[in-house]
């Protein structure tokens, strides 16, 4: 049997809790070998934002997954450059762990609300499956999107986890004020913002 691939992409600028807990919650929900934080080169969706340099945010997820043996880190969207497209990304993670895989896109439930305006969405839907956990402020119409997806849909799947109402956009915000972020997001993450004085 082929590995369970677990793939968190995100924009992680920066990486806060939500991020490792919905990756928890979904690596034992679904009995993942293991998860690969992907950071996004450019995220498709924030062309209109100022994101922060990949070096910086690529060191906060490094920090961030250090303590946990199944999480690890993948800079190949870094790597490709040009928008990070995810059906890019599975294709090539397809290439390097053989198609016996079974690749587990993990996100929240915003992202499953816009999943039909990304990229070649269909096919994307179709090579991998995605995890859908529930976020604050994107409840989700199952009704709608099982009506939108048709036979796609049995490949999202709804992961309820314990509610997290936590946003980078939050977390910039709070530093930019200089207001605490602890707790928000792991200790040596904290730690490095504050060194390089990042989101002032
Ligand atoms: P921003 O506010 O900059 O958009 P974000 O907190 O949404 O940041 P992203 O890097 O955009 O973080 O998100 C990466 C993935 O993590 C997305 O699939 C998003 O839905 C999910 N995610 C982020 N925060 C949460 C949360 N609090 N609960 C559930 N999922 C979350
Ligand atoms: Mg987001």
């Amino acid at each position: 049997m082929g590995e369970r691939i677990g793939i968190m992409g995100g924009t992680f600028d920066p990486i806060h809790i939500a991020h490792l807990v919905i990756a928890e919650e979904a690596r034992q929900a679904y009995k993942l070998d293991r998860v690969i934080f992907i950071p996004a080169y450019i995220p498709p969706h924030k062309l209109d934002r100022k994101i922060t340099g990949v070096y910086d945010r690529v060191k906060m997820t490094e920090l961030a997954i250090a303590d946990n043996p199944a999480f690890s880190l993948s800079l190949m969207e870094i790597e490709r450059q040009g928008p990070s497209y995810s059906l890019l990304t599975i294709k090539e993670l397809q290439r390097e762990y053989g198609h016996e895989a079974e690749f587990y896109f993990i996100t929240g439930s915003d992202s499953i609300n816009e999943l039909h305006t990304w990229y070649h969405a269909e096919e994307l839907v179709r090579a991998c499956h995605f995890i859908g956990t529930t976020r604050p402020d994107s409840p989700l119409d199952e009704a709608a999107l099982a009506e939108r997806w048709g036979e796609l849909w049995s490949r999202i799947h709804l992961l309820p986890i314990p509610q997290l109402d936590i946003s980078s956009t939050m977390l910039r915000q709070r530093l930019a004020k200089g207001e605490s972020v602890r707790y928000f997001l792991p200790f040596p993450v904290a730690a490095y913002i504050a060194e390089m004085g990042l989101y002032q």
